[in-house]
């Protein structure tokens, strides 16, 4: 098969998501009063509703819904009014009622739009010039939102491999319906999307948003979050549609990314050759980096769609409609340009920032901490050191970052001082003095070892002479070690280069 950049220079392609959203910060069910937890005992949060016993009545969830009118006023949609349940009917014993409730046309939530900032990186795959691109390269695709809409999760059907798994050469499985009434949003994009990165960047995008929001874990590794995605190729300059396929069991941004491109080359290896694009769902196969045939498309008609004769339709208030307006915090796109006006930080920063509000609070929280001179030093260790650590306090971090920046310690240091105090109380600064780890400035002090390493190491003093200036890197290590660490090696440099081109 030919290589993604190559296939995109003949192919456009053309990619729709549909992400599913459990909402997990709710305490209880979609339906019913059943507690959401997925890691209780199973089959332990049941009830008649759940199970869809003959005659139990669902009592919508005030919560979920105010949950996907908040994730549709951040993605740009319109707050539909009226909208209603449907029922959706197929046979498979993760839902034993035989149909999920879901919605019909009318979603609670239609017509938004979310925008991508592509960086000149991810945007070279973009071929097609349906955006405008900045000098570097980088640009923003606007992604419409067809409808966020809200249904029920299944159980969790725990298939048991092996001989105990089997009757009589019969497989065997087990049906855990904590998870089943568990309130889902999904959203489905228009197919807006043109690379894999753009896919993998959407998500991202759409992942931080709900995290700010608060609805969700958002985990994908857990499956609170997962997605589908829909692809097709045409001819770069046509304007119709191709045939699409689906793809499931997409569950990371890497999978997202790997199981688009796999298929858009397959698309173009099978229309290359003179074959059709067959409308179809596919599985992701990560281990083995290709997707596979997991049934050709059902119609809607096989579903029995109707309305939902237990749920009357939905009516929201303006007055509903205002309190979760009014619950809306700040965005990450706001944030991010907050961050830029406020403290001058680099967009790219900014955004790593972001992503995460947890990280985002514990930032702006050390930011409160530390004089604005200290403020580039602490971006660059928030972006740089923190993330390999858990338990940080914002004190330690203020501490380290202060200490950094009057080149009281490296940046080596700093790591090894995060490493020490981490998961502790203890004191950055007390650390640093009982390990004697301070890096000394004294002018004087330094000068007196580089004069002596400068008497030492005369045929390497003489290769700088001669043009190569590479070896400045050896005598600041020698100094270095002539100070037993405790040296600046900043100010070793800027000490050699002075007397050498003196
Ligand atoms: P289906 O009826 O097969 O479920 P939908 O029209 O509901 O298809 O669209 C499902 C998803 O597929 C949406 O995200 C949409 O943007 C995307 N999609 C629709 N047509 C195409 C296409 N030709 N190529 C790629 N994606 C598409
Ligand atoms: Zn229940
Ligand atoms: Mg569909």
């Amino acid at each position: 098969m030919r290589r993604l950049a190559d296939v995109l220079e003949d192919w456009e392609a053309v990619i729709g998501l549909e992400v599913h959203t459990a909402l997990t910060t709710l305490e209880t069910k979609m339906f019913c009063g059943c507690r959401l937890s997925h890691d209780d005992e199973p089959n332990a949060n049941v009830c008649p509703i759940c199970l869809g016993m003959p005659g139990a009545l669902p009592v919508p969830n005030e919560k979920a819904i105010e949950s996907i009118v908040m994730a549709g006023l951040a993605t740009n949609c319109e707050v539909m009014r009226r909208s209603m349940f449907y029922r959706k009917h197929y046979f498979y014993p993760d839902m034993a009622k035989n149909f999920q409730t879901t919605q019909g046309p009318v979603a609670f939530v239609m017509h938004g739009h979310l925008d991508l900032e592509v960086s000149g990186e991810g945007a070279c795959e973009r071929l097609s010039a349906t955006v405008d691109k900045r000098p570097d390269g980088s640009y923003v695709a606007p992604i419409r939102i067809l409808r966020i809409h809200m249904e029920e999760d299944a159980a969790k059907m725990n298939h048991l491999g092996g001989a105990e798994g089997r009757i009589g050469g019969a497989s065997e499985s087990l049906i855990d319906y904590n998870r089943c009434g568990t309130p889902l949003i999904e959203l489905v994009t228009e197919p807006d999307l043109r690379t894999p990165e753009e896919a993998r960047l959407f998500m991202e995008k759409l992942r931080q948003t709900f995290l700010a929001l608060g609805i969700s874990d958002c985990s994908m590794e857990k499956g609170s979050m997962r997605c589908d995605g829909n692809v097709s190729l045409r001819r770069r300059g046509d304007t119709h549609f191709g045939t699409k396929t689906e793809l499931k069991n997409l569950n990371s941004y890497k999978s997202l990314h790997d199981a688009l491109a796999y298929e858009i080359c397959r698309q173009a290896e099978v229309l290359e050759e003179g074959g059709a694009v067959r409308q179809e769902t596919r599985h992701w196969e990560p281990s083995r980096r290709r997707t596979v045939v997991m049934r050709v498309k059902e119609t809607a008609d096989d579903y029995r769609f109707f309305p939902d004769p237990d749920l009357a339709p939905f009516d929201l208030s303006d007055e509903f409609i205002e309190r979760c307006r009014a619950r809306m915090p700040e965005l990450p796109d706001a944030r991010r340009d907050r961050y830029m006006t406020t403290w001058g930080l680099r967009r790219l920063d900014a955004e790593k920032l972001v992503a995460d509000p947890a990280t985002a609070s514990f930032f702006e929280a050390v930011a409160a901490q530390v004089e604005p001179s200290v403020m580039p030093t602490l971006v660059n260790v928030m972006v740089n050191l923190v993330p390999a650590f858990a338990a940080l306090s914002e004190a330690q971090v203020a501490s380290v970052s202060g200490l950094l920046a009057e080149d009281a310690l490296t940046f080596a240091q700093a790591r090894e001082v995060f490493e020490l105090v981490d998961g502790t109380d203890a004191d950055p600064v007390r650390v640093v003095d009982e390990r004697g780890m301070r890096q000394s400035t004294d002018a004087d002090a330094l000068g007196a070892i580089v004069d002596e390493v400068l008497k030492r190491c005369e045929s390497q003093a003489q290769q700088y002479h001669d043009g190569n200036k590479k070896v400045i890197g050896f005598l600041v290590g020698q100094c270095m070690r002539a100070s037993k660490g405790s040296g600046n090696p900043k100010m070793f440099n800027q000490l050699l280069v002075r007397r050498l081109e003196a």
